[in-house]
């Protein structure tokens, strides 16, 4: 089995608050892992740290066996690693299709081959028919879809997903399930997922992560997750259904 991602020994300290610590972690190519936790887990921080937009302040991130964790956000990008923010910030005042575009233009592709290939991750999402409107004009679960498209527009090998569920309702949260089981099969995907509802993540992921105070508290199936003591402590004891 190819490891795509190892963490080793990373650890990030803000202000005095040790948002990251001591963590390692491996993910496998095409495997699908849940990262879920308390809020001010660290979580995000680790995304943060993944993607390029934080640096260490020690440790080791190697991806498909580089070292990434000295490399800014732009560079990780171009190596395969897309990323979704927790609150979706689409351009505006550019249609659906535009703001997907974009990352088909920065990765050299001519106007009508990122129209091309905009139109079909919309398609792929389920948005095609919404790609002229504004993106502002969008309903709530398909800004969220338009957030993945747009990670999606840089051709990734390894997706974060950063809350993308958050605001769903329960329907729409198991089209999405559905939408991304598809495209992970379709794309040859590995996906890091964050998500605080037990319901995607239980159905989507393979195995999951357990953050506390920034170190890894479990590592499981979803089904062992759910009877581990100290994440029911911890966490599932007030997490979202
Ligand atoms: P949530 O589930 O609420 O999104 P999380 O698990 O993603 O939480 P993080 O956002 O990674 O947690 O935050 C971990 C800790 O680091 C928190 O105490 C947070 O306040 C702190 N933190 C994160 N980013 C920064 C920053 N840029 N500056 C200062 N403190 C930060």
């Amino acid at each position: 089995m190819l490891t795509l991602l190892k963490i080793d020994n990373l650890s990030k300290h803000f202000d005095g608050i040790q948002a990251i610590d001591n963590l390692s972690l491996t993910v496998n190519a095409f495997e699908i892992v849940g990262l879920i936790g308390p809020n001010g887990a660290g979580k995000t921080t680790l995304f943060q740290l993944i993607s390029g937009f934080e640096q260490p302040d020690k440790g080791t991130i190697l991806f498909n066996e580089k070292p990434i964790h000295h490399l800014k956000a732009p560079e990780i990008a171009q190596l395969g690693i897309a990323r979704t923010f927790q609150t979706a910030k689409p351009f505006a005042n550019l249609t659906v299709l535009e703001n997907v575009m974009m990352g088909f233009l920065r990765k050299g592709q001519s106007v009508p081959q990122a129209q091309e290939s905009a139109l079909h991750t919309l398609e792929h999402l389920t948005l095609g028919d919404q790609s002229k409107r504004l993106a502002d004009h969008l309903s709530l679960p398909d800004k969220k879809r338009l957030e993945i498209a747009r990670a999606l527009s840089i051709n990734p090998r390894l997706l974060l997903l950063d809350e993308v569920m958050a605001g769903l309702r329960p329907l729409e949260i198991d089209n999405l399930v559905i939408v991304l089981r598809q495209l992970k099969q379709q794309l040859n995907l590995t996906i890091v997922m964050i998500e605080h509802h037990m319901r995607a993540v239980m159905a989507f992921c393979q195995r999951i992560v357990v953050l506390h105070q920034g170190a890894k508290i479990a590592e499981d199936t979803p089904s062992a997750i759910q009877q581990h003591p100290d994440v029911i402590k911890t966490y599932l004891g007030t997490a979202a259904c």
